[in-house]
């Protein structure tokens, strides 16, 4: 499965190479699964041409932009088959592991997830600022999460099913794979740099994702608040007693404007910051509470969604 999101510069070559492998396994049926994620260039008409090549291409054609996350579940639900493997259409994910995705898959694995040796052709910010973030988010949260694996992995359809399950809207899609659990194996492989085409992702982006993948999987933030809340507010109530019996025994002084400012500028930005986190939990629940289907199809291989489901497709709901 496929998300794509105007990939037209790669596709052709993406499909190419990637059945080129998997016509060396020939004990299994494959299936391929694009995703057009309101892409606005060509890539939906390479996907209707390499379908009128290959019967084994479908496509899912959403109504328009969705992001990655919501693709991807776009995806599954329209998936068949025992098992899938989800892969960038940009040729980073390297087809050629898909032999051995599948043979840990017979051994018994049932999520089978490529972890990044190298991340050639990534700044060292990026790759500082990558490791801080699973860090944090590991120290924060009550389940493991993977570090430095992508969305690049098979799962069977017993996770697949799991991950359908999870509808929230505002999704961290990595968060997700952690949390269902089952049999995980994780095998290495070197990321190469984009094939063609440029990524859609820029620092403001990942930044939203870094907050996304927090407030999605843990509520710390909220503690923490309360924690500083508390020791702010003791620290007060002592200085306040301080500054009380100092007054009645030595009378009252007037400077101390400094230290009166700082106080109140310090405050004022810690509560800000406060407001700043409750208001991110509380977008959150205004998103999810909306019920909203988490994408719209505008076709189906061509044919057309004339009625929307809440966004699961029943017939393989069995
Ligand atoms: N993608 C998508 N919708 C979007 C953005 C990206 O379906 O809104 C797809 C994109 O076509 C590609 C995959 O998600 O197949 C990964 O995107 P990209 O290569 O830009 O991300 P990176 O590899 O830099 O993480
Ligand atoms: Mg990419």
């Amino acid at each position: 499965m496929v998300p794509c999101y105007n990939e037209e510069a790669g596709l052709r070559e993406f499909y190419r190479q990637t059945s080129q492998v998997i016509a060396q396994i020939t004990n299994y049926d494959f299936q391929f699964l694009f995703v057009n994620d309101g892409s606005r260039d060509h890539t939906l008409a390479i996907m209707r041409e390499l379908r009128e090549q290959d019967p084994r291409v479908s496509y899912v054609n959403l109504s328009r932009n969705f992001g990655k996350e919501i693709a991807m579940i776009a995806g599954m639900d329209y998936l068949p088959g025992d098992a899938a493997i989800i892969m960038d259409a940009d040729l980073q994910d390297p087809p050629e592991l898909i032999p051995e995705m599948i043979s840990w898959w017979e051994k018994g694995y049932q999520d089978v997830s490529a972890k990044r040796r190298s991340r050639a052709g990534e700044t060292f910010f990026k790759k500082w600022s990558s490791h801080a973030f699973y860090t944090i988010l590991q120290k924060m949260s009550e389940v493991p999460m993977q570090r430095d694996v992508g969305d690049f992995r098979l799962l069977d359809r017993q996770c697949l099913n799991a991950l359908r399950m999870l509808r929230e809207c505002q999704r961290y899609t990595k968060g997700l794979f952690s949390w269902i659990g089952f049999e995980k194996k994780e095998i290495l492989f070197d990321r190469q740099p984009r094939a063609a085409g440029k990524t859609k992702w820029n620092y403001w982006k990942l930044m939203n994702l870094a907050i996304e993948g927090i407030t999605s999987f843990t509520i710390a933030p909220l503690r923490a608040a309360s924690f500083v809340g508390c020791i702010l507010s003791f620290s007060a109530l002592a200085y306040m007693l301080y500054i009380v019996i100092r007054t009645l025994l030595y009378g009252g002084d007037v400077p101390g404007y400094p230290s009166l400012i700082t106080f109140i500028l310090f405050i004022g930005g810690v509560q800000l910051l406060f407001l700043g986190i409750i208001g991110e939990y509380l977008g959150r629940v205004f998103n999810e509470s909306k019920f909203r289907p988490l994408y719209l199809v505008q076709d189906v291989n061509g044919k057309r969604e004339i009625v929307q489901t809440m966004g699961k497709r029943d017939e393989i709901d069995q």
